[in-house]
């Protein structure tokens, strides 16, 4: 059999993979492209599988970010359904599940990660499900028919977004945080008690600072959950585990390259192994908007600008990644839309008021803005970028006005 050989080489075709694909075409890069996906379904958008498709509002056909011709017509070769197991960085040469080997000039690792497991007895049961791949919300919704009550582990954005779609199914729905409060990895506890307000209003049983010890089944399936801090078991007959992601690295990994929570790349998104670089959820890299620190970041944003850096650095016209953190979540009629870390603020203030269900929070670290969350504020959210980007520095009064346009401070401060 003869040997494939790429000169760009991308494990992994979903957001990143494919933006990088799409942006090396469109820098007029004429060298071969391959694209090698795990899953068998053309590049798609997960976003809409916490919101629109768990709901069914959106169907399968609407996920793909392009038709099939589109990738033949740019000769973007995808090799769909297909894992790689193993890299040979001194070869340039990966190895497949197939035990195919294909040859590189440059390795690009954009494979994501995988749902966290529980991680407690009774975690495999049936009825036990994530939310990362479009396979993942066809299982769920192909095993609700008996469900009354689904219990949500995790009280993320993504548990946070199937908790309403849920609801919409007609399920009974029980979020279990063990933190004290929802979104307390990316947001302040304003919003978090804004967001447990909400979904209690919708008659979410909301379930804080929970241990759980196991899940309990009858046979095969889950009928319970059982906790470790005395609450009463939780009866549920489906249970969705939305605990965050672990970065597929492992053959990188294997392969040499430095990881430490996914692997660590530099500015340009170069890897510690020659030719091999990663971008999107997996991608360890140093954030400005971090004050400098080492992160991962799991949004459609950070994959597309990291696609876009490696891009830029094949085409010859390298520039380091400097892109400010954005995301944004749907829940309800609620849009929450954040700009950069929140992490290490030193003072928050509140612009609106909650109960308009329409207002905003900056974060502050030593006097500077370094991030917003706004909800339901699209405006706000545009100048709220523009003043994370400057570090705008403004008296706390002017900040909490919310009649003063973050506009006019950005442009004050920046003159
Ligand atoms: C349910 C859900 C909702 C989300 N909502 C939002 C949102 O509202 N806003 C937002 O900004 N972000 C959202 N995100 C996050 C966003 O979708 C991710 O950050 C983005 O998809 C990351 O892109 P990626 O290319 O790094 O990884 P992925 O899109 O996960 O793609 C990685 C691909 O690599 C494949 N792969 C893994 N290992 C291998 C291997 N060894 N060989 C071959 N292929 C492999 C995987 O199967 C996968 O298809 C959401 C994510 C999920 C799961």
């Amino acid at each position: 059999m003869q040997q494939l050989h790429s000169e760009v080489l991308v494990v992994g075709a979903g957001q990143a993979g494919a933006q990088l694909a799409l942006s090396l075409r469109m820098g007029g890069f004429t060298g071969t492209v391959t694209l090698i996906g795990a899953e068998p379904d053309l590049p798609y958008e997960r976003p809409p599988l916490s919101k629109e498709y768990l709901v069914g509002d959106r169907p399968a056909e609407r996920l793909a970010f392009r038709p099939a011709e589109f990738w033949t017509q740019r000769s973007i070769r995808l090799m769909l359904g297909q894992s790689v197991t193993a890299v040979d960085a001194r070869r340039h040469e990966v190895t497949l599940a197939s035990g195919a080997t294909h040859r590189y000039g440059r390795l690009v690792w954009a494979a994501g990660g995988a749902p966290r497991a529980l991680g407690v007895p009774g975690d495999i049961l049936d009825g036990v499900y994530a939310i990362r791949t479009r396979a993942d919300v066809d299982r769920l919704r192909a095993g609700l028919a008996e469900v009354q009550r689904v219990a949500i582990v995790g009280a993320g954005y993504i548990g946070l977004e199937a908790a309403p779609a849920l609801l919409k199914l007609g399920k009974q729905v029980s979020v279990l945080e063990s933190h004290d409060r929802v979104l307390a990895r990316v947001s302040g506890p304003q919003i978090s008690r804004f967001y447990a307000a909400e979904h209690r209003a919708h008659g979410v049983d909301l379930q804080q600072s929970v241990r759980i010890q196991g899940l309990e089944g009858r046979d095969g399936r889950v009928t319970h959950i059982r906790f470790a801090d005395g609450r009463p078991d939780l009866a549920c007959q489906a249970v969705v585990v939305a605990i965050g992601i672990e970065p597929a690295v492992a053959p990188l990994q294997a392969a040499g390259a430095r990881c430490s929570n996914g692997v660590e790349v530099d500015g340009f998104c170069q890897t510690s192994l020659a030719d091999v670089f990663a971008i999107g959820d997996c991608a360890n890299h140093v954030n400005r908007y971090a004050d400098g620190a080492r992160l991962r970041l799991e949004s459609v944003q950070n994959a597309i600008e990291q696609a876009k850096v490696v891009a830029n650095v094949l085409l010859g016209k390298p520039q380091p990644y400097d892109a400010l953190p954005w995301f944004w979540s749907n829940q309800y009629d609620l849009k929450l839309q954040t700009a950069g870390l929140s992490a290490g603020h030193d003072d928050t203030v509140l612009r609106g008021d909650p109960a308009d269900r329409s207002f905003s929070v900056l974060y502050l670290r030593q006097g500077r803005v370094i991030a917003i969350d706004c909800v339901n504020a699209p405006r706000e959210f545009v100048q709220g970028k523009a003043a994370v980007q400057c570090g705008l520095r403004a008296r706390p009064a002017q900040l909490a006005d919310a009649n003063l346009p973050l506009k006019t401070l950005v442009d004050a401060a920046t003159q």
